[in-house]
């Protein structure tokens, strides 16, 4: 559901909220050094920036982040094929809208926040859980898949690696999956 809100501008950003005079604040949480709009956290902000650039590379796909409409274009030309990376990008693109919005409303509402870096954890643990589940990965043969989560494994931090398996305390619903 926050992708589709996402994709179709409807946030409640903290821009909107201060054109609606509801706050008096509109600078972004992840950065300080913005306006919070859809397009500058979807991936203009530098920590959105190095969150999607590190999932790109997860992607094997050698190109900086672009705005958010421009990456659903791409998605839509390049990710709709069965192959794996085409899934991968269509999990970890749905997996950092919902863990990056999911940050910026911890800061705000929790007055806790992480690194950027604990946000990519997170995305990639969101990833290997996917990818362990036979439903999600069915487009994928079991030696393809178990090669990229030991890949993804490699990749993680070692106290990360044991919360990776079978976690799914945090996964966004499959409803809210890029399709
Ligand atoms: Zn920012």
């Amino acid at each position: 559901m926050i992708q589709w809100i996402a994709f179709h501008g409807k946030l409640l950003t903290r821009v909107r909220l201060f054109s609606w005079g509801i706050i008096a604040d509109k600078s972004c949480v992840l950065c300080g050094g913005s306006e919070e709009s859809h397009d500058h956290i979807f991936f203009v902000c530098p920590f959105s920036i190095a969150v999607w650039n590190l999932c790109l590379l997860k992607c094997s796909i050698s190109r900086p982040p672009l705005p958010l409409r421009d990456e659903i274009s791409w998605g839509l030309a390049n990710g709709r094929s069965k192959s794996v990376y085409g899934l991968i990008f269509k999990l970890i693109f749905a997996a950092s809208i919902y863990f990056l919005w999911g940050e910026r409303n911890n800061r705000i509402f929790k007055a806790k926040g992480m690194p950027w870096q604990g946000v990519f954890d997170l995305i990639v643990e969101n990833l290997h859980a996917c990818l362990c589940d036979q439903e999600t990965s069915a487009a994928v043969d079991d030696s393809t898949r178990e090669a990229l989560c030991q890949r993804i494994e490699i990749q993680l931090r070692c106290d990360l690696r044991a919360m990776a398996i079978g976690s799914h305390a945090q996964r966004p619903p499959q409803s809210q999956q890029f399709n």
